[in-house]
């Protein structure tokens, strides 16, 4: 009789959560969603959410509004996105940093692995290496030996250590055997800004920032960082072409919710971005600025988990090796 009532009490208990999550499901979303973009305005990382988040707002029926909490490389705003309640109405759409900075940072607020639920990968994009229009070298060797020769008064933005133009940054000290003096922002947005401006000299960043204005010839471009060159920037080199042998850098981004977001949530998302990358005018817009959409299968939980975790462990000793670390 006893063991009768606990199972009935488990059943019961079981039966109010399935109608509750599978409520949920049917529900979902009741209200705006905030999807944070761990960097500031007008950079690479906004303008790809900018155009997802509008797409699957249309696919969703409400309103996903897109909050940008740049600093410490984008580890503040996963911060954010980590301690928010599970409840599927806040997100991250962030990029190869919660990887790098899972290494990087000796400390973090968040645990990178297991403090997120996942909904998929939504990009694939390459960098470029780009200065201001009127630094005087013309080709990626002339600009090595540039940087070389005035290592103390060059400088290079990043948009911070765990960024990926931290990450690009970090592998072409290493492959120069230099040290340079970097200057961080919240974003390479504002970063853009400054390069167009003469502030700063450098910066590596994603063909997102980067396709209009090398288009444009408001700054320079030496180099993309992907196997074969680009069909938006067909005269610039691959940095390989360009003497700097095996030097690929390729930038994904996912969307994230907290831990603890329903499946049920995670998965209606998941949907929606596999629906915002085909909608035409995301792949029209991701085209021009080089910038590949996940394919449908890659736009899940699952990919994400795994991109992630293959992505940790491949950029651990490389950090390791170049003994880079923020407190
Ligand atoms: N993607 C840039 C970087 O990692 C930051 C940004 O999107 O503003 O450097």
């Amino acid at each position: 009789m006893k063991t009768l009532k606990a199972l009935f009490g488990v059943s019961a208990a079981l039966a109010v959560s399935l109608l509750a999550t599978s409520a949920l499901g049917q529900t979902y979303p009741e209200r705006t969603i905030t999807m944070v973009v761990p960097f500031a305005a007008g950079g690479p990382t906004d303008t790809v959410t900018r155009l997802v988040a509008e797409s699957m707002s249309k696919d969703l029926g409400q309103q996903i509004v897109v909050e940008n909490v740049g600093g410490a490389g984008g580890t503040l705003g996963a911060g954010r996105v980590a301690s928010a309640d599970p409840d599927g109405y806040t997100l991250l759409l962030h990029h190869i940093g919660m990887a790098t900075s899972a290494t990087l940072y000796r400390k973090l607020a968040y645990d990178t692995l297991d403090g997120f639920e996942y909904v998929g990968l939504v990009t694939d994009v390459p960098m470029t290496i780009v200065a201001r229009k009127d630094l005087e070298p013309t080709d990626l060797k002339g600009l090595i030996d540039y940087m070389k020769a005035n290592k103390d008064t060059v400088t290079v933005a990043n948009a911070g250590i765990g960024a990926a133009s931290h990450l690009c940054g970090m592998l072409l000290m290493s492959a120069m055997e230099t040290q340079f003096v970097t200057v961080p922002y919240k974003g390479t947005g504002p970063a853009m800004t400054d390069l167009l401006g003469g502030q700063v000299d450098v910066m590596c960043d994603q063909t997102t920032n980067t396709t209009k204005q090398i288009q444009g010839g408001t700054i320079k471009a030496y180099a993309v960082t992907s196997p074969a060159r680009l069909d938006n920037l067909p005269d610039v080199p691959t940095a390989e072409e360009a003497g700097l042998a095996g030097f690929q850098v390729g930038i994904w981004h996912g969307i994230y919710a907290p831990k603890g977001t329903p499946a049920e949530v995670t998965e209606r998302l998941s949907k929606s971005l596999q629906v915002a990358l085909k909608d035409p005018n995301v792949v029209a817009r991701f085209a021009e600025l080089g910038t590949a959409p996940s394919a449908e299968e890659e736009a899940t939980p699952a990919a994400l988990k795994a991109k992630l975790e293959g992505e940790i462990a491949r950029w651990k000793p490389v950090i390791e090796a170049a003994g880079q670390y923020a407190d």
